[in-house]
């Protein structure tokens, strides 16, 4: 009854409230019931699956978090955060074949007035292993695949873009983007990629 209490203030990656309570499933105890009854615990059903969702948000009323996104094994990460009038990053990580390379460009902003000199800076680095580690574990703790596939505030006009591509073994593919709107867990994957490129980002 007490392992799935903690970790009460995770945040919701649709709505960023941390309202979000764990789900638990199969036949419910009694106490189950109390729990639920007092907000602690959202019942989730007799039948659990590797896709059943371990968490629900009181605020959006949704539920996230498969379990079957932290056994998958990620390829190839592709990250972009820039725009017109500014610096623009592209993060390149490649797992497969055990390859732990990571490229990382960095472009001037487009206008920026010496474009003769404005071709990309490229570095390439070899991930060790604690970090290739560190990826597979934070990634599903940002709750990617619930993003919304484009966030988009369309008031503004330049201003930043970004993009974040995932590709799993076995074809599965995640990708999202956007423009001036970021969904709630986009700090931490900023921060996430600035760690694995040597604080640069
Ligand atoms: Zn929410």
């Amino acid at each position: 009854m007490n392992g799935y209490r903690k970790n009460s203030s995770i945040k919701c990656p649709l709505c960023g409230k941390r309202h979000t309570i764990p789900i638990l499933y199969g036949m419910p105890s009694c106490e189950a019931f109390l729990e639920e009854e007092a907000g602690k615990i959202w019942l989730g059903g007799r039948k659990i699956s590797v896709d059943s969702p371990s968490r629900y948000c009181k605020d959006c009323r949704k539920s996230f978090g498969k379990a079957s996104e932290s056994f998958r094994i990620i390829e190839n990460v592709l990250f972009f955060v820039g725009g017109f009038n500014r610096d623009n990053h592209f993060i390149d990580i490649s797992l497969a074949s055990n390859s732990y390379i990571l490229t990382y460009r960095h472009l001037l902003p487009f206008n920026s007035k010496s474009d003769s000199t404005n071709s990309p800076i490229e570095q390439t680095k070899k991930l060790s292993v604690e970090e290739v580690k560190y990826l597979q574990g934070i990634i599903p703790k940002l709750y990617i695949l619930e993003w919304p596939s484009s966030s988009i505030d369309s008031n503004i006009l330049d201003g930043t873009q970004w993009s974040i591509e995932i590709k799993y073994q076995g074809k599965r593919k995640i990708k999202k983007h956007g423009s001036n709107k970021f969904p709630p867990y986009f700090t931490e994957l900023v921060k996430a990629m600035s760690k694995l490129n040597g604080g640069q980002l």
